[in-house]
C-alpha cells in the first residue's frame, strides 16, 4: 500500500455508528441573549460563560476549516442571540472564504437584525430564522419578557428590502399562554413569503419549570390550522431538514411543524454543534461532550483536533430525544441558550 493511500484510509470521517454522515454544524457564538423567554432562560441572575472561555472567530474558524476538510457543508450561527456579538459579519466573512462550505444561515430573535442583517447579506449570509412567539406587544412582552416587536418587525421588513430569502420565523407555542397567536402567524404566512415554523417546546429550558402540559403538539397545530385555512403538502426540503413543510393555500408562504417531541427526527440527523465555549454536542440532548476549547488552546494540531472531531461524531447518539421521558426526569447540566439553539 502506497503511504498516500495509507494516509487517505487512516483520515477521519464524520459517519456515525448509524451510517448517518454530518453535513451540518451550527455554531453557538455567545450565551448572552437580549430576550429572556418563559421556556428558554431565567429572569434573574444567570451564571454567563467568563468572557475569556468564549471562542475567538478564529478559534471557531478553524474548527469550522476542519470541519469542512472532513465533509462538513453547511454552518448556521446561533446563540444565546449571536447578533449581540457586534463584529458578526466578520466571522460570517472569515466564514464563508472557507474551501467546501456551501451554506451559511443565521438563527437570531431579530432584536438587532434591522441594523446588522445589511452587514451579514453581504458577509455571505443569506438564510435567516427569525424566532418570534408572538405578533402582539403584550403577548411579544409576556413570552420573552422583554419588549421589542417593533424592532423585530423593523428587522424583518429590512430582509424583505434586502431580497434575503428563505426567511424562517420559528414560534414555541406554550399552552394557554400564546396559543391564540396561530391564526395570526397563519394570516402572516398568507401576507408574506416566510416559513412560518411551529417548534414544538422541548424540555430544554431554563426559565419556568418545563411543565409537559405546555406543550402543543404539533399534529394539533396543524388541525387546528387546517380548521381555518387549507395546507397543501410539500414535505421535508431534504430528508435531514427538522420542518414538514405545507403551502398554505392561496397564500404567499409556507407552514412549517417542527416536532422533536411527538415525531422524533434523530434518524436522518446530520448535525452537530459547537457551544461558545468551544465544547462539541451530538444532539441537543447529549448527556457528554468534547472539549475541544482545550485541544484548541492546547496546542494541538489540526490533526489531532480532526481525530477528536471524528470519535465524537462516532459516538453520535441514536437519539436523545427518543428517551425524552427519562429526560423529563432529569435536569440538564447545559440549558438551550448555553448549546445553541
Ligand atoms: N436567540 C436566537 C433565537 O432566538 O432564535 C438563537 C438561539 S434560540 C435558543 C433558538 C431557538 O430555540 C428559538 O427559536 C427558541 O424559541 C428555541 N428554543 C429555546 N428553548 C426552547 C425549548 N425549550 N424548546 C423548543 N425551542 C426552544
Amino acid at each position: 500500500m502506497s503511504s498516500q493511500l495509507a494516509t487517505a484510509t487512516r483520515s477521519p470521517s464524520l459517519i456515525d455508528r448509524f451510517g448517518r454522515v454530518v453535513r451540518s454544524l451550527r455554531i453557538s457564538v455567545t450565551d448572552r441573549c437580549n430576550l429572556r423567554c418563559l421556556y428558554c432562560m431565567p429572569d434573574g441572575t444567570i451564571p454567563w460563560f467568563p468572557k475569556q472561555r468564549i471562542l475567538t472567530f478564529e478559534e471557531i474558524g478553524r474548527v469550522a476549516r476542519i470541519l469542512s476538510s472532513l465533509g462538513v457543508r453547511e454552518l448556521r450561527l446561533t446563540g444565546g442571540e449571536p447578533l449581540m456579538r457586534r463584529d458578526l459579519p466578520v466571522l460570517a466573512r472569515m466564514l464563508m472564504r472557507i474551501e467546501g462550505i456551501e451554506d451559511l444561515a443565521v438563527t437570531t430573535n431579530g432584536l438587532l437584525l434591522d441594523e446588522m442583517a445589511g452587514p451579514l447579506v453581504e458577509a455571505g449570509v443569506r438564510r435567516f430564522n427569525v424566532h418570534l412567539d408572538s405578533l402582539e406587544p403584550d403577548g411579544f412582552h409576556l413570552m420573552s419578557r422583554r419588549s421589542g416587536l417593533d424592532r423585530v418587525r423593523s428587522g424583518l421588513e429590512e430582509l424583505e428590502r434586502l431580497k434575503a430569502t428563505p426567511v424562517k420565523i420559528n414560534v414555541v407555542l406554550l399552552r394557554g399562554v400564546n396559543e391564540d397567536q396561530i391564526p395570526r402567524f397563519v394570516e402572516l404566512a398568507v401576507r408574506h413569503p416566510y416559513q412560518v415554523r411551529f417548534i414544538e417546546l422541548m424540555p430544554l429550558g431554563g426559565g419556568e419549570p418545563f411543565e409537559i402540559d405546555r406543550l402543543v403538539p404539533g399534529h394539533e397545530v396543524k388541525r387546528r390550522i387546517e380548521a381555518i385555512h387549507p395546507l397543501l403538502p410539500v414535505g421535508r426540503e431534504r430528508p435531514s431538514a427538522p420542518a414538514t413543510v405545507f403551502r398554505v393555500a392561496g397564500g404567499a408562504g409556507d407552514i412549517g411543524f417542527i416536532n422533536p417531541v411527538t415525531e422524533p427526527f434523530c434518524a436522518e440527523c446530520d448535525r452537530i454543534r459547537l457551544t461558545a465555549d468551544g465544547r462539541i454536542r451530538t444532539c441537543l440532548f447529549s448527556r457528554g461532550e468534547t472539549d475541544i476549547a482545550a485541544l484548541l488552546r492546547g496546542g494541538s494540531p489540526d490533526e489531532r483536533i480532526a481525530d477528536a472531531l471524528a470519535t465524537a461524531v462516532a459516538g453520535k447518539e441514536a437519539g436523545g430525544c427518543l428517551d425524552l421521558h427519562q429526560f423529563y426526569r432529569e435536569r440538564l447540566s447545559r440549558k438551550m441558550w448555553q448549546i445553541g439553539g
